[in-house]
């Protein structure tokens, strides 16, 4: 050791201070649409000063050059691939992404486990804890985006499922207490143990459907910072230890953030599933009368309603039409209609998928409420805009005993005194149920891509001045 390395070893710990503030602040940002965009520069530079300092305390001159080679291509990918992706593709990516932060550090697990005299009992435990939680992140995520971009959106259960799931976890428990105790590497346990815990979420994620699923991704995001957390632990790296135990914090608040939002409870989730064992065959789902509507009528009931509650869903993101429906909403501001935006926790197909796309449109922060504050507002507005929004519009959701979507809180379009919606055609929203809000009588569709519909109603109402 020369004389310099106490002082090396302080700046990297200094390094690694600096970016855990940097972390902590980034996340603290990411709580204000506003500041959102600013958090992830912060986050960002606090994760290259992380990296940077890890690289300088490796000493295998190989590892100094293969992983950053590793790292350029990696981000190289990952850059090209998210400045062609769609606002539509984007949630399927991040649940990508997500689940290959879990299965780096399942692999980071595995490596540490085959080396595993090198280790005492703790760490190999954490080792166990975090390989399990990566594998069965990486690969219910995997599941998750598949579902999201195919359209195998429906519940595939499987006999027995609870069966199943407590055979694989038994197994998985004894091979792992073996893997923790001992301490040789046991390759073939390890092999195994990987395996099982990648069947595992595989298999917890194929019965997910509807608003089960935003749920689910939202936990696997928390199981990846658990195992990022603990491999930290295991690597005796403290920058990955705060990010991990960080993200898997904030995960798991918000999977009973959202869980709470689609009034079910984890255990139920995992247990029953919206959709499972409930889906509505193809013969008894019936086409009703669906009352069209002409852009210049719907823009007339807005321009001389006093209230007007607008609830943007998955079609708006698809269409890009935020920059719209702002434009229309200054527009019937300007008129003396008092507008709101009122956003379901799982509109869309990422959690707040809505507040970002708004937010890119300049909506302001406080014309935005959530399901819970807003829903009691509907029986006292004119009318509710509905701009491609479906599943969470639904009233089948609170009497349809029978719906996959049945216990899912939606919003109470429906008491509002005249429902606009705007959508394409008859299609069906991500559950794949029918919807007899569109067939009831105070419901008016216009029929177009939102954008186009936003467009002509915009046109419409300056036409009245
Ligand atoms: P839905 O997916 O239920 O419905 C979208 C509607 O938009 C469809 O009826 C479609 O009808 C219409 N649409 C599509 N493209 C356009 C367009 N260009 N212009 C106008 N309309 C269009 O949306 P919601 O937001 O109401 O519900 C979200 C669903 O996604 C929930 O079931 C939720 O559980 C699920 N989910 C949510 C996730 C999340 O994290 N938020 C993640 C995974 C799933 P048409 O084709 O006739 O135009």
């Amino acid at each position: 050791m020369t004389a310099s390395d106490p002082i090396h070893f302080l700046g990297i710990d200094i390094a690694y201070f600096i970016a855990t503030v940097l972390f902590v602040v980034g996340l603290r940002y990411m709580s204000s649409p506003t500041r959102a965009r600013s958090s992830i520069w912060i986050a960002g530079v606090g994760m290259v000063i992380a990296v940077v300092a890890t690289l300088t305390v490796e000493g295998d001159p190989g590892r100094r050059v293969l992983i950053p080679i590793a790292m350029f291509l990696g981000a190289g990918f990952a850059f090209f691939q998210s400045r062609r992706v769609s606002m539509t593709d984007a949630p399927a990516l991040i649940a990508l992404y997500n689940g290959l932060g879990g299965g780096a550090a399942a692999g980071i697990a595995f490596v540490e486990l085959l080396r595993a005299s090198e280790h005492t009992s703790s760490l190999r435990f954490f080792a166990v804890v975090g390989a399990l939680a990566g594998s069965v992140a990486f690969a219910g995520s995997i599941m998750a985006w598949i579902k999201l971009r195919s359209d195998m959106r429906r519940s595939v259960p499987f006999p027995n499922r609870q069966v199943v799931y407590l055979a694989i976890l038994v197994l998985m428990f004894l091979v792992g207490l073996v893997l923790a105790s001992s301490n040789t590497a046991h390759p073939v346990l390890l092999f195994l143990f990987v395996l099982l815990a990648l069947f595992f979420g595989i298999s917890m994620t194929l019965p997910i459907a509807a608003a089960d699923l935003p749920v689910l991704i939202s936990l696997y995001n928390a199981l990846t910072g658990l195992a990022v957390g603990f491999e930290g632990y295991v690597l005796g790296n403290p920058a990955m230890m705060v990010a991990g135990t960080l993200v898997f914090a904030s995960g798991s608040l918000l999977t009973r953030l959202m869980a709470r939002a689609v009034n079910r409870q984890l255990a139920e989730i995992m247990y029953s599933g919206f959709g499972v064992g409930g889906d509505v065959s193809p013969s008894v789902r019936k086409e009703g009368f669906i009352n069209e509507v002409e852009p210049h009528d719907a823009a007339a009931s807005m321009a001389f309603a006093n209230r007007v509650i607008v609830v943007p869903g998955y079609g708006m993101a698809v269409a890009q039409a935020q920059h719209k429906l702002r434009e229309l909403t200054q527009l019937l501001d300007e008129r003396g209609v008092q507008t709101a935006f009122a956003i379901h926790p799982v509109a869309g197909r990422m959690p707040g998928h809505m507040n970002v796309l708004l937010a890119d449109a300049g909506v302001p922060y406080e014309k935005i409420a959530d399901l819970s504050a807003i829903n009691e507002e509907f029986s006292h507005a004119d009318v509710a805009l509905v701009v491609g929004a479906n599943d969470t519009v639904n009233p089948q959701a609170r009497t349809d005993e029978t719906s996959p979507i049945f216990g899912m809180p939606v919003m109470n379009v429906d008491q509002a005194g005249t429902v606009i919606v705007l959508k394409r055609g008859d299609g069906r929203g991500y559950a794949d149920v029918s919807n007899p809000l569109l067939e009831a009588a105070g419901t008016r569709v216009l029929l177009g891509d939102a954008k186009d519909s936003l467009q002509e109603l915009i046109t419409s109402i300056k036409a009245l001045d």
